[in-house]
Protein backbone atom coordinates (compact mmCIF):
# COMPACT_ATOMS: atom_id res chain seq x y z
CA UNK A 1 0.00 0.00 0.00
CA UNK A 2 1.30 3.69 -0.82
CA UNK A 3 1.43 6.45 1.57
CA UNK A 4 -1.24 8.39 1.90
CA UNK A 5 0.50 11.32 1.95
CA UNK A 6 2.06 10.01 -1.28
CA UNK A 7 -0.98 9.21 -3.07
CA UNK A 8 -2.06 13.07 -2.06
CA UNK A 9 1.10 14.21 -4.04
CA UNK A 10 0.58 12.40 -7.02
CA UNK A 11 -2.69 13.53 -6.97
CA UNK A 12 -1.27 17.18 -6.78
CA UNK A 13 0.91 16.74 -9.69
CA UNK A 14 -2.00 15.54 -11.52
CA UNK A 15 -4.21 18.65 -10.38
CA UNK A 16 -1.03 20.58 -12.10
CA UNK A 17 -0.94 18.98 -15.29
CA UNK A 18 -4.98 19.68 -15.09
CA UNK A 19 -4.11 23.35 -14.43
CA UNK A 20 -1.85 23.53 -17.65
CA UNK A 21 -4.37 21.61 -20.08
CA UNK A 22 -7.40 24.02 -18.62
CA UNK A 23 -4.81 26.64 -19.79
CA UNK A 24 -3.97 25.17 -23.11
CA UNK A 25 -7.49 24.64 -24.27
CA UNK A 26 -8.73 28.17 -22.93
CA UNK A 27 -5.90 29.23 -25.43
CA UNK A 28 -7.28 27.05 -28.39
CA UNK A 29 -10.62 28.77 -27.30
CA UNK A 30 -8.93 31.58 -27.99
CA UNK A 31 -8.55 31.24 -31.43
CA UNK A 32 -11.86 29.40 -32.30
CA UNK A 33 -14.50 30.75 -29.52
CA UNK A 34 -15.94 33.75 -30.76
CA UNK A 35 -16.41 35.37 -27.34
CA UNK A 36 -13.19 35.87 -26.52
CA UNK A 37 -11.54 35.64 -29.57
CA UNK A 38 -11.25 39.58 -29.43
CA UNK A 39 -9.08 39.56 -26.15
CA UNK A 40 -7.26 36.85 -27.53
CA UNK A 41 -6.21 38.47 -30.31
CA UNK A 42 -4.97 41.78 -27.78
CA UNK A 43 -2.55 39.26 -26.45
CA UNK A 44 -1.18 38.40 -30.57
CA UNK A 45 -0.75 42.23 -30.96
CA UNK A 46 1.05 43.46 -27.73
CA UNK A 47 4.68 42.13 -29.06
CA UNK A 48 6.77 42.99 -31.95
CA UNK A 49 8.90 39.87 -33.30
CA UNK A 50 11.66 40.63 -30.91
CA UNK A 51 8.62 40.00 -27.87
CA UNK A 52 9.25 43.42 -26.90
CA UNK A 53 6.15 44.98 -25.90
CA UNK A 54 4.67 46.94 -28.88
CA UNK A 55 2.52 48.80 -27.40
CA UNK A 56 2.27 49.32 -23.15
CA UNK A 57 -1.10 49.94 -22.96
CA UNK A 58 -2.59 47.17 -25.20
CA UNK A 59 -0.31 45.35 -23.28
CA UNK A 60 -1.46 45.70 -19.99
CA UNK A 61 -5.16 45.45 -21.41
CA UNK A 62 -3.95 41.60 -23.08
CA UNK A 63 -2.97 40.66 -19.40
CA UNK A 64 -6.50 42.40 -18.02
CA UNK A 65 -8.44 40.40 -20.75
CA UNK A 66 -6.72 37.46 -21.17
CA UNK A 67 -4.08 36.48 -19.29
CA UNK A 68 -6.23 37.24 -16.52
CA UNK A 69 -9.61 35.36 -17.12
CA UNK A 70 -7.25 32.25 -18.48
CA UNK A 71 -5.75 32.36 -14.90
CA UNK A 72 -9.06 32.51 -13.61
CA UNK A 73 -10.30 29.64 -15.59
CA UNK A 74 -7.88 27.61 -14.18
CA UNK A 75 -8.30 28.19 -10.32
CA UNK A 76 -11.76 27.62 -10.57
CA UNK A 77 -11.95 24.50 -12.38
CA UNK A 78 -9.12 23.60 -10.55
CA UNK A 79 -11.28 24.24 -7.59
CA UNK A 80 -14.11 22.16 -9.18
CA UNK A 81 -11.88 19.25 -9.66
CA UNK A 82 -10.75 19.36 -5.96
CA UNK A 83 -14.25 19.67 -4.66
CA UNK A 84 -15.31 17.04 -6.81
CA UNK A 85 -12.65 14.86 -6.38
CA UNK A 86 -12.64 15.20 -2.64
CA UNK A 87 -8.99 15.62 -2.09
CA UNK A 88 -7.32 17.61 -0.43
CA UNK A 89 -3.85 16.95 -2.79
CA UNK A 90 -5.82 18.31 -5.84
CA UNK A 91 -6.28 21.76 -4.16
CA UNK A 92 -2.33 21.73 -5.16
CA UNK A 93 -3.52 22.85 -8.71
CA UNK A 94 -5.32 25.42 -7.82
CA UNK A 95 -2.54 27.26 -5.48
CA UNK A 96 -0.31 26.56 -8.46
CA UNK A 97 -3.13 28.24 -10.95
CA UNK A 98 -3.18 31.20 -8.55
CA UNK A 99 0.50 31.68 -8.59
CA UNK A 100 -0.51 32.30 -12.24
CA UNK A 101 -3.48 34.81 -11.46
CA UNK A 102 -1.66 37.53 -8.88
CA UNK A 103 1.68 37.91 -11.24
CA UNK A 104 -0.91 38.42 -14.29
CA UNK A 105 -3.39 40.78 -12.36
CA UNK A 106 0.07 42.98 -11.50
CA UNK A 107 1.08 42.92 -15.12
CA UNK A 108 -2.28 44.55 -16.49
CA UNK A 109 -1.48 47.23 -13.71
CA UNK A 110 1.98 47.59 -15.09
CA UNK A 111 3.97 45.84 -12.12
CA UNK A 112 6.52 43.35 -12.19
CA UNK A 113 6.67 42.95 -15.62
CA UNK A 114 9.73 40.34 -15.70
CA UNK A 115 7.19 38.07 -14.64
CA UNK A 116 6.39 37.53 -18.35
CA UNK A 117 9.11 34.52 -19.15
CA UNK A 118 7.90 33.40 -22.40
CA UNK A 119 7.67 36.44 -24.13
CA UNK A 120 11.28 37.86 -22.47
CA UNK A 121 12.44 40.46 -25.04
CA UNK A 122 15.54 39.98 -27.57
CA UNK A 123 17.19 37.30 -29.79
CA UNK A 124 15.98 33.42 -29.68
CA UNK A 125 18.19 31.05 -27.51
CA UNK A 126 18.41 27.61 -28.18
CA UNK A 127 16.08 25.66 -30.54
CA UNK A 128 12.27 24.56 -29.55
CA UNK A 129 12.15 22.63 -26.24
CA UNK A 130 10.50 18.83 -26.66
CA UNK A 131 8.78 18.57 -23.66
CA UNK A 132 8.53 22.46 -21.71
CA UNK A 133 7.37 25.31 -23.75
CA UNK A 134 10.27 27.67 -23.59
CA UNK A 135 10.70 31.00 -25.79
CA UNK A 136 11.99 29.50 -29.32
CA UNK A 137 8.69 27.38 -29.08
CA UNK A 138 6.31 29.77 -27.99
CA UNK A 139 7.56 32.60 -30.87
CA UNK A 140 6.61 30.20 -33.13
CA UNK A 141 2.87 30.33 -32.04
CA UNK A 142 3.47 34.30 -32.32
CA UNK A 143 5.03 34.38 -35.39
CA UNK A 144 4.99 31.66 -37.01
CA UNK A 145 1.41 29.88 -37.49
CA UNK A 146 -0.94 31.26 -35.16
CA UNK A 147 -2.85 28.10 -35.59
CA UNK A 148 -0.41 25.65 -34.31
CA UNK A 149 2.25 25.67 -30.79
CA UNK A 150 -0.95 26.18 -28.44
CA UNK A 151 0.61 25.07 -25.29
CA UNK A 152 1.75 27.28 -22.50
CA UNK A 153 3.86 24.95 -19.86
CA UNK A 154 3.97 21.47 -21.18
CA UNK A 155 3.88 20.55 -24.46
CA UNK A 156 1.94 17.77 -24.45
CA UNK A 157 -1.53 19.14 -25.74
CA UNK A 158 0.18 19.96 -28.97
CA UNK A 159 1.68 16.65 -29.23
CA UNK A 160 -1.88 15.33 -28.85
CA UNK A 161 -3.80 17.11 -31.27
CA UNK A 162 -0.53 17.01 -33.96
CA UNK A 163 0.27 21.13 -33.50
CA UNK A 164 3.61 20.92 -32.27
CA UNK A 165 4.60 21.47 -35.97
CA UNK A 166 2.97 23.45 -38.90
CA UNK A 167 3.82 22.85 -42.44
CA UNK A 168 1.73 25.62 -43.35
CA UNK A 169 3.64 27.97 -46.28
CA UNK A 170 7.18 26.22 -45.09
CA UNK A 171 9.31 25.53 -47.75
CA UNK A 172 10.38 22.05 -47.60
CA UNK A 173 13.09 20.47 -49.95
CA UNK A 174 13.72 16.80 -50.04
CA UNK A 175 16.45 15.15 -51.66
CA UNK A 176 16.33 11.79 -53.53
CA UNK A 177 13.25 13.39 -54.43
CA UNK A 178 12.92 10.98 -57.54
CA UNK A 179 12.20 7.68 -55.37
CA UNK A 180 9.09 5.92 -54.52
CA UNK A 181 9.68 7.48 -50.53
CA UNK A 182 10.55 11.01 -52.13
CA UNK A 183 7.61 11.08 -54.10
CA UNK A 184 4.93 9.96 -51.61
CA UNK A 185 6.77 12.73 -48.91
CA UNK A 186 6.24 15.42 -51.49
CA UNK A 187 2.87 14.09 -52.04
CA UNK A 188 1.94 14.07 -48.42
CA UNK A 189 3.66 17.41 -47.62
CA UNK A 190 2.25 19.14 -50.77
CA UNK A 191 -1.57 18.57 -48.70
CA UNK A 192 -0.16 19.79 -45.37
CA UNK A 193 0.27 23.44 -47.25
CA UNK A 194 4.26 23.05 -47.66
CA UNK A 195 6.15 24.88 -50.90
CA UNK A 196 7.80 21.48 -52.06
CA UNK A 197 11.28 21.56 -53.37
CA UNK A 198 12.60 18.70 -55.27
CA UNK A 199 16.07 18.18 -55.09
CA UNK A 200 17.31 15.34 -57.45
CA UNK A 201 20.45 13.67 -59.58
CA UNK A 202 17.87 12.29 -62.01
CA UNK A 203 16.90 15.23 -64.48
CA UNK A 204 14.27 13.54 -66.57
CA UNK A 205 12.02 12.64 -63.35
CA UNK A 206 8.79 14.31 -63.66
CA UNK A 207 7.17 16.62 -60.83
CA UNK A 208 3.68 18.38 -60.24
CA UNK A 209 3.62 21.61 -61.62
CA UNK A 210 3.88 23.17 -58.54
CA UNK A 211 7.11 21.43 -56.89
CA UNK A 212 9.96 23.50 -57.56
CA UNK A 213 13.03 20.99 -58.93
CA UNK A 214 16.40 21.80 -58.34
CA UNK A 215 19.08 19.41 -59.59
CA UNK A 216 22.17 18.60 -58.03
CA UNK A 217 25.32 16.41 -58.87
CA UNK A 218 27.10 14.31 -55.62
CA UNK A 219 30.06 16.17 -54.49
CA UNK A 220 28.78 19.31 -55.95
CA UNK A 221 26.59 19.95 -52.89
CA UNK A 222 28.18 23.32 -52.07
CA UNK A 223 26.11 24.67 -55.05
CA UNK A 224 23.28 23.79 -52.93
CA UNK A 225 23.91 26.60 -50.89
CA UNK A 226 22.12 29.37 -52.46
CA UNK A 227 19.14 27.95 -52.71
CA UNK A 228 18.64 25.92 -49.03
CA UNK A 229 19.29 29.98 -47.87
CA UNK A 230 15.04 29.99 -47.88
CA UNK A 231 14.66 26.69 -47.47
CA UNK A 232 12.59 25.96 -44.01
CA UNK A 233 13.31 22.39 -43.62
CA UNK A 234 15.58 19.79 -45.64
CA UNK A 235 15.11 16.58 -45.38
CA UNK A 236 18.13 14.52 -46.83
CA UNK A 237 16.57 11.05 -47.82
CA UNK A 238 18.63 9.98 -50.42
CA UNK A 239 20.52 6.53 -50.44
CA UNK A 240 22.40 3.83 -52.60
CA UNK A 241 21.72 0.02 -51.74
CA UNK A 242 24.48 -1.94 -53.51
CA UNK A 243 23.09 -5.06 -51.85
CA UNK A 244 25.44 -7.91 -52.41
CA UNK A 245 28.44 -5.95 -54.02
CA UNK A 246 31.47 -6.03 -51.87
CA UNK A 247 33.84 -4.42 -54.37
CA UNK A 248 35.95 -1.17 -53.82
CA UNK A 249 33.85 0.93 -55.77
CA UNK A 250 30.84 -0.34 -54.18
CA UNK A 251 32.34 0.77 -50.59
CA UNK A 252 33.37 3.95 -51.29
CA UNK A 253 30.06 4.87 -53.68
CA UNK A 254 28.09 3.65 -50.25
CA UNK A 255 29.81 5.71 -47.95
CA UNK A 256 30.16 8.71 -50.25
CA UNK A 257 26.42 8.75 -51.63
CA UNK A 258 24.69 7.58 -47.76
CA UNK A 259 26.98 8.90 -45.23
CA UNK A 260 29.40 11.87 -46.65
CA UNK A 261 27.39 13.41 -49.28
CA UNK A 262 24.51 13.54 -46.00
CA UNK A 263 26.43 15.16 -43.72
CA UNK A 264 28.03 17.79 -46.03
CA UNK A 265 24.32 19.06 -46.98
CA UNK A 266 23.60 19.17 -43.39
CA UNK A 267 26.47 21.75 -42.05
CA UNK A 268 25.61 23.45 -45.30
CA UNK A 269 22.10 23.43 -44.11
CA UNK A 270 23.17 24.42 -40.44
CA UNK A 271 24.88 27.20 -42.45
CA UNK A 272 21.92 29.03 -43.15
CA UNK A 273 20.51 29.00 -39.68
CA UNK A 274 21.97 32.78 -39.43
CA UNK A 275 18.98 34.40 -38.05
CA UNK A 276 17.04 34.76 -34.67
CA UNK A 277 14.16 33.58 -36.55
CA UNK A 278 15.98 30.68 -38.35
CA UNK A 279 16.85 28.94 -34.66
CA UNK A 280 12.69 28.30 -34.40
CA UNK A 281 11.55 27.75 -37.87
CA UNK A 282 14.49 25.81 -39.46
CA UNK A 283 14.70 22.05 -39.63
CA UNK A 284 16.98 18.88 -40.66
CA UNK A 285 15.36 15.77 -41.41
CA UNK A 286 17.54 13.09 -41.91
CA UNK A 287 16.92 9.35 -43.31
CA UNK A 288 19.29 7.18 -41.94
CA UNK A 289 16.67 4.16 -41.95
CA UNK A 290 16.01 1.27 -39.44
CA UNK A 291 19.40 0.07 -40.77
CA UNK A 292 20.94 1.96 -38.07
CA UNK A 293 20.13 -0.77 -35.54
CA UNK A 294 18.81 -3.83 -37.75
CA UNK A 295 20.22 -6.15 -40.86
CA UNK A 296 18.96 -4.83 -43.60
CA UNK A 297 20.93 -8.19 -45.21
CA UNK A 298 22.72 -5.55 -47.14
CA UNK A 299 25.98 -4.92 -45.14
CA UNK A 300 27.26 -2.31 -47.05
CA UNK A 301 23.98 -0.16 -46.92
CA UNK A 302 23.90 -0.70 -42.62
CA UNK A 303 27.26 0.08 -42.22
CA UNK A 304 26.98 3.41 -44.27
CA UNK A 305 23.79 4.29 -42.43
CA UNK A 306 25.21 3.29 -39.06
CA UNK A 307 28.35 5.42 -39.35
CA UNK A 308 25.59 8.47 -40.82
CA UNK A 309 23.46 7.54 -37.90
CA UNK A 310 26.36 8.05 -35.73
CA UNK A 311 27.21 11.04 -36.82
CA UNK A 312 23.51 12.98 -36.31
CA UNK A 313 23.47 11.60 -33.06
CA UNK A 314 26.77 13.26 -32.32
CA UNK A 315 26.08 16.62 -34.71
CA UNK A 316 23.00 17.33 -33.36
CA UNK A 317 24.69 17.50 -29.53
CA UNK A 318 24.93 21.01 -30.43
CA UNK A 319 23.15 21.38 -33.56
CA UNK A 320 21.47 24.96 -34.26
CA UNK A 321 18.09 24.20 -35.19
CA UNK A 322 15.87 21.15 -34.85
CA UNK A 323 17.75 17.65 -36.69
CA UNK A 324 14.63 14.66 -36.37
CA UNK A 325 15.97 11.31 -37.68
CA UNK A 326 13.50 9.07 -39.79
CA UNK A 327 14.38 5.50 -38.58
CA UNK A 328 12.34 3.76 -41.63
CA UNK A 329 11.41 0.11 -42.06
CA UNK A 330 11.45 -1.54 -45.54
CA UNK A 331 9.16 -0.71 -48.32
CA UNK A 332 7.67 -1.42 -51.61
CA UNK A 333 9.21 0.23 -54.42
CA UNK A 334 11.19 -0.56 -57.81
CA UNK A 335 14.26 -1.71 -55.85
CA UNK A 336 12.62 -3.71 -53.18
CA UNK A 337 9.50 -5.52 -54.49
CA UNK A 338 9.30 -7.86 -51.30
CA UNK A 339 8.87 -4.72 -48.88
CA UNK A 340 5.48 -4.83 -46.90
CA UNK A 341 4.41 -1.50 -46.13
CA UNK A 342 3.72 1.33 -48.87
CA UNK A 343 5.78 4.11 -49.11
CA UNK A 344 2.47 6.60 -48.95
CA UNK A 345 1.93 5.58 -45.55
CA UNK A 346 5.54 5.62 -44.80
CA UNK A 347 5.21 9.52 -45.89
CA UNK A 348 1.87 9.64 -43.98
CA UNK A 349 2.70 8.05 -40.99
CA UNK A 350 6.58 10.26 -40.97
CA UNK A 351 4.31 13.83 -41.41
CA UNK A 352 2.35 12.72 -38.36
CA UNK A 353 4.56 11.92 -35.89
CA UNK A 354 6.72 14.81 -37.11
CA UNK A 355 3.39 17.20 -36.18
CA UNK A 356 3.42 15.79 -32.53
CA UNK A 357 7.43 16.55 -32.33
CA UNK A 358 9.21 13.03 -32.58
CA UNK A 359 12.57 13.82 -32.79
CA UNK A 360 13.63 10.02 -34.35
CA UNK A 361 10.27 9.47 -36.35
CA UNK A 362 10.55 5.33 -36.02
CA UNK A 363 8.08 3.57 -38.98
CA UNK A 364 8.59 0.33 -39.22
CA UNK A 365 6.95 -3.04 -38.51
CA UNK A 366 9.48 -4.37 -36.60
CA UNK A 367 8.47 -4.28 -33.06
CA UNK A 368 12.44 -4.49 -31.55
CA UNK A 369 13.33 -1.15 -33.76
CA UNK A 370 10.71 0.47 -31.01
CA UNK A 371 12.70 -1.08 -28.47
CA UNK A 372 16.28 -1.13 -29.45
CA UNK A 373 16.50 2.03 -30.53
CA UNK A 374 15.80 4.80 -28.29
CA UNK A 375 17.71 2.62 -25.62
CA UNK A 376 20.66 3.16 -28.78
CA UNK A 377 20.16 6.77 -29.30
CA UNK A 378 19.91 7.80 -24.99
CA UNK A 379 23.16 5.87 -24.60
CA UNK A 380 25.09 6.99 -27.32
CA UNK A 381 24.15 10.61 -27.15
CA UNK A 382 25.22 10.58 -23.66
CA UNK A 383 28.21 8.62 -24.61
CA UNK A 384 29.14 11.41 -27.01
CA UNK A 385 28.31 14.18 -24.61
CA UNK A 386 30.51 12.87 -22.08
CA UNK A 387 33.55 12.75 -24.27
CA UNK A 388 33.31 15.27 -26.96
CA UNK A 389 33.17 19.22 -26.54
CA UNK A 390 30.89 21.24 -27.83
CA UNK A 391 31.64 23.70 -30.77
CA UNK A 392 32.87 27.13 -29.49
CA UNK A 393 31.16 30.96 -30.60
CA UNK A 394 34.67 31.01 -32.23
CA UNK A 395 34.79 28.05 -34.26
CA UNK A 396 31.03 28.96 -35.53
CA UNK A 397 32.31 32.16 -36.84
CA UNK A 398 35.57 30.95 -38.50
CA UNK A 399 32.83 28.91 -40.47
CA UNK A 400 30.93 31.68 -41.72
CA UNK A 401 34.08 33.44 -42.29
CA UNK A 402 34.94 30.75 -44.72
CA UNK A 403 31.73 30.67 -46.64
CA UNK A 404 31.92 34.50 -47.13
CA UNK A 405 35.24 33.41 -49.24
CA UNK A 406 34.11 30.97 -50.96
ZN1 LIG B 1 -2.71 32.53 -29.34
ZN1 LIG C 1 2.09 34.54 -26.18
Amino acid sequence: MLNPLIIQFILGLISILFAEVVRDFYHIAGHYWQPIKQNHLLHHKAYRPDFSIANMELYKKSQLYNDVPEALCMVGLGAVLALVTQSPGMWLGCIYSIAFLVPAFLRSQGMLLATDLSHKPGDLVGIPAQWRVNRTYHWRHHFDEKNAYYAGHFTSVDRLIGTSLSLKGKVVAVTGASGTLGQALIDELSSQGAKVVAITTNPTSIFEPEVKVISWKLGAEIELLPQLQDVDILIVNHGVNVYGDRSHAAIYESYEVNTFSTLRLAELFFQTVTKSSDTATKELWINTSEAEVNPAFSPLYELSKRTLGDLITLRRLNAPCIVRKLVLGPFKSQLNPAGIMSARWIAWATIALAKRDFRDIIVTINPLTYLIFPVKEFCQSWYFKLFTKGMKKVDRVNINAEKSIS
